[in-house]
């Protein structure tokens, strides 16, 4: 189990430059480990999500562009308030009704698989994105750093106006929320560069690679044998045909149809 933390942590952050607390400290500074004077969220946030960062990257995420998102965005926002201390860990964490915001390393590895899309190669960047389960809104925070254009559907009410109120402050303009069945996509957005799903399935839904544009990349956790879910990637090749493949195991909230 992981152990609570205080607010105030992490206390020793020598080498990072970047919180703002980094500079509080005297070149003279008698004790390396001395607490930052600047403390509370506001203030540490940035250092600490560098420590997420890096260890990202110490665990094999390779993009730049992904470690520069996952930089970006302020996930302790994204999460009640209890919770705060644990949004920098490893962790999945409760959003409410019953749902709950992805592990930082899958968002991760989620988001860097989808800059493997052939089109994104071919047109120097990520187009637009569907995401199918927005929950509290942080995975579309962290697209939006990466996509041009970021289309999130949402099944639950209550999640979908969660994900609207913790969008606001940060004024992402290329993120659009929707109420609705994600199963049947959001053709109007369409065809997508990628579709990322963060609810898992028995099956694909029809109307994901048929919204999917040539060279574009689908990444969903999917059933596989024996009822393990795993993370499947279909990529559309310029012929229309879809080429499956299935990598590791992953454990995400169930894909349901229908709004609640
Ligand atoms: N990306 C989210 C993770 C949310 S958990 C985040 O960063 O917080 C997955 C979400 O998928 C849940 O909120 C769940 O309600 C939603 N979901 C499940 N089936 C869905 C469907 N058919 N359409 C839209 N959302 C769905």
């Amino acid at each position: 189990m992981n152990q609570p933390r205080r607010p105030g942590f992490p206390a020793r952050i020598d080498s990072l430059s970047t919180g703002p607390g980094a500079g509080a400290r005297g070149a003279g500074s008698a004790r390396s480990t001395v607490a930052p004077t600047a403390t509370g969220w506001g203030m540490d946030s940035a250092a600490v999500r560098m420590r997420m960062v890096q260890r990202l990257a110490a665990e094999g995420i390779q993009s730049p562009l992904v470690l520069q998102a996952m930089g970006q965005v302020p996930r302790h926002q994204f999460v009640d308030s209890a919770l705060v201390v644990q949004a920098y860990e490893d962790t999945s964490l409760p959003i409410g009704l019953q749902q709950t915001i992805s592990k930082p390393s899958v968002v991760a590895r989620m988001i860097e698989l989808l800059l493997g899309a052939a089109c994104v190669q071919q047109h120097g960047g990520l187009g637009r994105v569907l995401e199918v389960g927005t929950g509290c809104g942080y995975q579309a925070a962290v697209l939006a750093q990466v996509a041009r254009e970021v289309y999130s559907i949402e099944r639950l009410r209550g999640l979908h106006e969660k994900a609207q109120a913790n969008l606001r402050p940060l004024g992402l303009d290329n993120v659009h929320l929707l109420f609705g069945d994600g199963m049947l996509g959001y053709p109007r957005g369409g065809p997508y560069a990628a579709i990322i799903a963060a609810a898992g399935g028995e099956s694909l839904p029809p109307a994901w690679p048929q919204q999917l544009a040539p060279g574009g990349r689908l990444v969903a956790p999917m059933v596989a044998e024996r009822g393990q879910q795993m993370l499947l990637v279909l990529d559309k090749n310029t012929d229309g045909s879809c080429t499956q493949t299935i990598l590791e195991a992953v454990h995400f909230v169930p894909l349901k149809s229908g709004i609640a």
